[in-house]
């Protein structure tokens, strides 16, 4: 592995996807990395936003700590069924909502890191245009990593990526009828 002087630091594409869970967790879990390296952090969620979730109370709490930028926000009203012709226009204006506030900050140079939680399933549902979003993350600032995260990540954006997890389920305790766990799931 080349150390950091060989290895100039650069800004990546990552995508975690596949239909195990872990991927926002991960994105998660390197935003918090990144934050203590004094990286600006900015974590936009799609789709979500009837729930709760408790990285939002992290993130403020981090937030107001000296020395660290890690802001997050929901830009949705909670998981769509359907995508397409049959979606909610108000879900349709919530994502392209989000998709313009994701294109403004991916440009502003204000970040060090934006991670796009869930983007992948607004783009498998078709409310949002896979070349667009390749577009904007190939014109981001040099130095800008971006995360984004969700099943079915479009092959058009997979090949534009640095580094892509397919995270595989193996076994998990909702088929056993446990319902989600706070602080484990949200
Ligand atoms: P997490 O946010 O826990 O990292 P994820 O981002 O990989 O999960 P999503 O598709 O965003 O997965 O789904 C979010 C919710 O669905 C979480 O509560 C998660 O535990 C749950 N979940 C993820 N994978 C599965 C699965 N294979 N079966 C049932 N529920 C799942
Ligand atoms: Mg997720």
């Amino acid at each position: 592995m080349l150390s950091s002087a060989e290895s100039p630091r650069r800004g990546l594409l990552l995508i975690n996807t596949g239909a195990g869970k872990g991927k926002t967790t991960a994105a998660l879990g390197t935003a918090f990395r990144a934050a203590g390296s004094g990286l600006r952090v900015l974590v936009l969620q799609f789709l979500k936003g009837s729930w709760h979730y408790g990285e939002l109370d992290s993130a403020e709490a981090l937030s107001s700590v000296p020395g660290f930028s890690y802001t997050m926000r929901q830009m949705g009203r909670g998981f769509v069924k359907v995508g397409g012709a049959d979606a909610d226009p108000e879900d349709l204006k919530m994502v392209a909502d989000a998709w313009e506030l994701a294109a403004t900050e991916i440009r502003s140079g204000e970040w060090d890191l934006i991670v796009l939680d869930e983007i992948n399933y607004a783009i498998g549902y078709g409310m949002l245009n896979p070349e667009t979003v390749a577009e904007v993350l190939q014109a981001r600032p040099e130095m800008l990593h971006v995360i984004l995260t969700g099943r079915n990540a479009h092959p058009l954006l997979v090949e534009l990526a640095d580094t892509v997890t397919e995270m595989r389920e193996v076994k998990h305790a909702y088929q056993k009828g446990i319902l989600a766990q706070q602080g484990i799931e949200f």
